[in-house]
């Protein structure tokens, strides 16, 4: 299948709805957004006189909106969804229990999985997304290069972690022997990847994270260096925090103290730290993320499957906390759909706070803005001239939006959508008539199923 070129003038043409979420007046009628070179140069409202261009994408009847930020993820783990011996599980037993088969994982798996979130993402209107991976099964690096080599021909723009594990279960962590390295081997290996793949240039297709896994999985030295590793080079920082009770009461019995007093003990408070989940944290907590600038990625159908609690999103939002959303691992979440993960969003928030707490539109730009903001950039996340050009388009025309037009932004978090009809990233229409263009589906997921069921008889889990 012929990729789309990348640099030709685009123009969408006609949006019956599009919602720039830039500024007060971001919800303009009948308008058209020109694309050149990747970046968005134009938007023209309605009555302007339209431009030609090398591609049209015809938007006449559809909502358009800039494409959705994913700040947590990982892929691998769509080789072990729906699990069933893990259907009702919390998270360390869920842990236990996996740790073991993704040890049997291999580079090829990971490739084709890495394909598979990927083209589900891309379907549920991510442009961006930031995935975890942190699993190097016998010390072997090859896989990172794997995750690059799989997401790459999809055309998602992508933040990659180079994760790890370094704290075992017989120094009192988590994971098996077989699946951590040494402090040394990660930092070296860090290094490495980020001098061969980090972009941080406007329009960066491809970003590089440093990310031990969790404070119950890495030792205290690979959370200093790679605080150190970032701020040298620019470059964000993630992990898990917060996530659980028994997180808390690990670190409260391990460290003596909370799991974000020991974030702050290690020089992590700080605008380059992305924390996944924080839902056990308390006001002040909450005030001392506000003042580093630290970003959240929140994961509310992960929290839920996993029952670990109600993330504080709306006291994050009204202290003025970065918050994105994220889909989380698709094993603990079972989808990689994003606007399934908006609606989530919404709806958990209201359960705890009230249904005027958080709304339609807060959701939405937690989705896209936030997400931005939370991945440090300044390059996506609104439709505005300027801006490099990710952009989805939902048709308001079908059935689950039928008698729902009245504000047409609102279909999305409140509405079913299975699937966007249209997405551009960085100028490349990705998504086109609800068919992805970039890869060949069938083929894709018949291998990804064969990878899965062989994984599971390897680990003796079959
Ligand atoms: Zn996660």
């Amino acid at each position: 299948m012929a990729p789309e070129a990348e640099n030709k003038s685009l123009l969408v043409r006609n949006a019956a709805c599009l919602l720039t979420l830039d500024g007060p007046d971001d919800l303009l009628p009948n308008a058209s957004i020109l694309i050149s070179g990747g970046t968005i140069e134009r938007i023209l409202p309605e009555g302007s006189e339209l431009p030609t261009a090398d591609r049209i994408v015809d938007a006449e009847g559809h909502l358009v909106l800039p494409g959705l930020v994913n700040c947590h993820h990982h892929f691998y783990q769509t080789l072990t969804r729906n699990l069933p011996g893990m259907a009702n599980a919390k998270l360390f037993d869920w842990l236990l229990y996996l740790y073991d088969i993704w040890a049997e994982m291999t580079p090829e798996d990971l490739f084709d999985a890495s394909a598979v979130a990927a083209a589900e993402l891309l379907l549920s209107g991510c442009t961006t997304a930031l995935d975890h991976f942190y699993v190097f099964p016998h010390g072997e690096n090859s896989y990172f290069d794997a995750e690059v080599e799989g997401v790459r021909p999809t055309g998602l723009r992508f933040h990659l972690t180079r994760g790890s594990m370094s704290l075992s279960r017989k120094d009192g962590g988590l994971p098996p022997d077989s699946v951590v390295q040494t402090d040394r081997e990660i930092l070296d290996h860090t290094r490495e990847v980020v001098a061969r793949y980090h972009d941080d240039s406007f329009g960066s297709m491809l970003r590089i994270v440093p990310a031990p896994c969790s404070p119950f999985s890495v030792t205290e030295g690979i959370l200093r260096e790679s605080a150190a590793l970032a701020r040298e080079k620019n470059l964000t920082l993630h992990t898990h925090l917060a996530e659980t009770e028994d997180e808390e009461k690990f670190c409260q019995e391990k460290f003596g103290m909370r799991p974000v007093d020991y974030m702050e003990k290690v020089g992590w408070l700080s605008e380059n730290a992305i924390f996944a989940h924080s839902v056990w944290v308390n006001q002040d907590e909450i005030h001392r993320y506000a003042r580093h600038r630290c970003g959240i990625a929140h994961c509310p159908t992960s929290n839920m499957r996993l029952g670990s609690g109600i993330a504080p999103i709306v006291p994050m939002l009204r202290a003025g906390v970065k918050v994105g959303l994220g889909v989380d691992g698709s094993a603990s979440n079972d989808s990689s759909h994003m606007i399934q993960e908006v609606r989530q969003a919404l709806l958990l928030q209201r359960v705890r706070y009230g249904a005027d707490a958080i709304s339609v539109r807060d959701a939405l730009r937690i989705a896209t803005k936030g997400g931005a903001e939370v991945l440090l950039r300044d390059d996506i996340g609104v439709i505005a001239p300027g801006y490099a050009a990710d952009i989805i388009g939902v048709d308001l025309k079908r059935l689950g939006y039928a008698g729902a037009l009245a504000d047409p932004p609102g279909v999305l978090p409140l509405c079913h959508t299975d699937r966007v009809s249209f997405s551009i990233i960085n100028g490349r229409v990705v998504v086109e008539k609800g068919e992805l263009l970039t890869v060949d589906l069938p083929t894709l997921i018949e291998r990804h199923n064969g990878n899965a069921a062989a994984l599971l008889r390897r680990a003796g889990k079959a």
